[in-house]
């Protein structure tokens, strides 16, 4: 089963390691949106620029974000 990003997705979640701190919504708030459970998952479809995203990447305070190019195809 596929998990958070669907296979078109600018970025991957990792959503065992979000603790909801929210940069990622504040860079990037048309890519990234809170579930009811304070844990981000991603809009459909994510639209932010891919600077923005990049943003939210490097904000992310605990490494949970991988911009999709950085993520081994294998
Ligand atoms: S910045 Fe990281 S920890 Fe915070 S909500 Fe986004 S993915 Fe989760």
């Amino acid at each position: 089963m596929p998990e958070a990003a669907p296979a078109e997705a600018p970025v991957r979640i990792d959503r065992d390691l979000c603790i909801g701190a929210g940069q990622c919504i504040a860079y990037a708030p048309q890519t990234f949106v809170h579930d009811d459970e304070t844990t981000a998952v991603l809009r459909e479809p994510p639209h932010d620029a891919e600077a923005d995203v990049a943003a939210a990447v490097e904000a992310c305070p605990m490494g949970a974000l991988t911009l999709r190019s950085s993520v081994p195809t294998e």
